[in-house]
């Protein structure tokens, strides 16, 4: 068995060779380097930074929450058509898409003059990625609009966290390993929204841990490489006895341990930069990316308030070294360590 793996493995890696050799072949290298070129981090001194485009590093940056991407619109449903009028919005209005795993960790490679968000979709739902007969994926699933967007625009990387409950798993049991791979190999992310959607209220110790814990290991068996599950979004917001918050974020089941980065309640408004003091990445607010129910604090509200309020937005300077802020917000920003912090 292992020298059938060891063979697949080789005739893979000379199938990649023969690809990137032959340039006829089409622009599989060019393709290569720009994705590179634009994950890149980019390390400038502070003289370079471009303060015309007012950066404010200081602000607050939208974590949108999604659940089905399906038709008729509804409270908990977006259909394909309002989906794509969301990120054209957040594009026109100079929003580019960031990863939770780099906000969390203030690795923002926004271009100067961008303000980053963070698209996540809870419950794993077969309308946010699924494939047509042909084996194409749908373009009117959550996915096919990400990436059609990205194919549209240069500077929008497909950046989403898709949370996964149970054993659903964007439906068909045999296109699982397909699905996370493909996510994984884009830039986009699977967390962790337990197997059960508990009210975790009800939850004792060993009950948070076996929801957190077993779906961890449940949803890591589904990637063909390591994986490691480690950021969760709350069942209905809901969080267990104070007592018992820890194991939200650290905790054990069946002998494996699991440590939580992110943290994330349902909510109403965006939440602090990473560079904030205010920040707490195991308590992340989302603002609900709905127009149906959302008491004037729905995304197109968000846009309209960051929009006429500018020292609220976060704005990138551009540089993944330096936190820039404008003079008089500097208060409560600390540049984490190996980042200066530049006030104008
Ligand atoms: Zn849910």
């Amino acid at each position: 068995m292992k020298k059938l793996f060891a063979i697949a493995l080789l005739l893979g890696m000379l199938l990649t060779a023969c690809q990137s050799g032959n340039e006829e072949q089409g622009s599989t290298k060019e393709e290569a380097a720009s994705q590179q070129q634009k994950t890149e981090k980019k390390e400038i001194t502070k003289e370079e930074i471009d303060l015309n485009t007012k950066p404010n590093e200081a602000g607050q940056i939208m974590i949108l929450m999604y659940h089905n991407i399906s038709t008729p619109e509804a409270e908990w449903v977006r259909t394909p058509e309002n989906f794509r009028k969301d990120l054209q919005a957040l594009y026109d209005q100079g929003y580019l898409p960031i990863s939770l795993t780099d906000y969390v960790n203030g690795n923002i490679t926004a271009p100067a003059g961008k303000s980053p968000y963070v698209l996540t979709f809870d419950d794993g739902r077969e309308n946010n990625f699924n494939y047509l007969e042909d084996g194409s994926i749908n373009p009117d699933s959550a996915v096919g609009i990400i990436m059609e967007f990205a194919e549209k625009y240069d500077d929008f990387e497909p950046r989403a966290t898709f949370f996964v409950n149970g054993t659903g798993r964007f439906g068909p049991k045999e296109e699982v390993q397909k699905k996370f791979d493909f996510l994984v190999e884009n830039g986009m992310e699977v967390g962790n929204h337990t197997i059960n959607h508990p009210n975790m209220k009800t939850l004792d110790a060993s009950g948070v841990q076996k929801e957190i814990g077993g779906q961890k290991a449940y949803l890591e068996e589904s990637f063909s490489k390591p994986y490691n599950i480690n950021t969760l979004a709350l069942p209905f917001g809901s969080r267990p006895d104070k007592s018992l918050y820890n194991y939200l974020e650290t905790g054990s089941y069946e002998g494996k341990d699991y440590k939580n980065i992110a943290i994330l309640n349902v909510g109403w408004d965006p939440n602090p930069s990473p560079y904030h003091t205010d920040f707490d990445p195991l308590a992340i607010h989302r603002v609900r990316a709905s127009e149906t129910n959302v008491d004037d604090v729905g995304i197109y509200d968000w846009i309209e308030i960051l929009k006429n309020h500018p020292k609220r937005r976060f704005v990138s300077d551009g540089a993944a070294n330096i936190v820039t802020v404008p003079q008089g917000l500097e208060e409560n920003v600390k540049a984490p360590e190996g980042k200066e912090l530049l006030v104008y």
